[in-house]
């Protein structure tokens, strides 16, 4: 079992490092939120009162943070930057989701300091996170994916190693533009058949075993009541804010700025949830776009 300073301890990064915890891993945990770092102790972590002290003896260091400043200060900007204090033989995976350029250039200032860090954003939110079945998508060298392994195994099930530095990063923006795009058109067909009298299960059973099958119809449905345990049936509570959709669809705009790829419907997704996020939607999941389209 191994020594892991863990900092973050959000709604992802709190069950993450209960997993881990439960796993019989010694969890120093560390959060700017004493409320966030109360809940983690309870999960059987042990409480740190700075990032500093999360990292000592550590053999993995942990991050889950909200962006890609964060993740800079951390470990490279801030006053006391951990990196001018992890000793070489710690791997320091990033999970939280970030600039593809900022994770490779965090790596490469890592490199010639002698660290290892690794990019691992997730995918699965806060269900997944608690269940420890979270899809990870790592970026950075076989080795040093090879010796996250286990310690990424104990939170998730579905681990991949992407590619070198910043490809987790670029995995993780074209999988929820992918989302992103799939859930506008899931909102937009399924409006369409109710405003032309169709009962919204029928057309979501036809759809799913016709040529517009997808993710959001199989078990995220928009509309409210024709699925169970899904937000859209509990006022669109829980799941994944329209928030972080909005956050995550500027990674992808900036990635295609910055490669010059064609994205006009990540595009567009990004203005409709733009537009729901400006009306007050921010803190709804992200399957609530469907107002948008509906009449009030
Ligand atoms: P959150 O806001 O709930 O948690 C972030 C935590 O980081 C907070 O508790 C905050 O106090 C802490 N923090 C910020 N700066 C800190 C610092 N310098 N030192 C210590 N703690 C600090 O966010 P979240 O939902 O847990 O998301 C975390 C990351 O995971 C984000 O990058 C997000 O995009 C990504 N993500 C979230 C979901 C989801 O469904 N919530 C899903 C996939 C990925």
């Amino acid at each position: 079992m191994a020594n892991i300073g863990f900092i973050g301890l959000g709604n992802m990064g709190g069950p993450m490092a209960a997993n881990l915890a439960k796993a019989g891993h010694k969890v120093k945990a560390f959060d700017l939120s004493t409320e966030a770092l109360d809940k983690a102790v309870q999960a059987g972590c042990m409480k740190v009162n700075t990032a500093l002290e999360a990292i000592q003896e550590a053999e993995f260091i942990i991050s889950m943070l909200p962006a890609g400043k964060h993740v800079h200060g951390l470990y490279v900007s801030s006053e006391a930057p951990l990196f001018d204090h992890i000793s070489s033989g710690t791997l320091v995976i990033d999970s939280s989701t970030i600039e593809a350029d900022v994770a490779r250039s965090v790596a490469h200032i890592a490199k010639e300091k002698g660290i290892e860090f690794i990019d691992a954003p997730v995918s699965g939110g806060v269900g997944g996170a608690q269940a420890g079945t979270l899809a990870f998508m790592v970026g950075g060298e076989p080795a040093q994916f090879d010796k996250a392994l286990p310690v990424l195994e104990c939170m998730g099930k579905n681990i991949f190693h992407a590619g070198e530095h910043g490809a987790g990063q670029i995995a993780k923006a074209c999988n929820n533009m992918m989302l992103a795009i799939l859930m506008a058109g899931t909102c937009e067909a399924l409006n369409m058949g109710m405003k032309n009298g169709l009962d919204p299960k029928v057309l979501s059973d036809i759809m799913k075993q016709s040529s517009g099958n997808n993710w959001a119809l199989q078990v995220y449905n928009p509309v409210p009541g024709v699925m169970e345990n899904v937000p859209s049936s509990n006022q669109y509570q829980g799941g994944f804010m329209v928030d972080l959709m909005f956050k995550d669809l500027g990674l992808a705009m900036n990635l295609s700025q910055l490669s010059s790829s064609p994205t006009p419907m990540g595009s567009a997704a990004r203005g409709l949830f733009n537009l729901h996020k400006e009306q007050g939607n921010g803190g709804l999941d992200f399957s609530s776009l469907i107002k948008l389209y509906q009449e009030k």
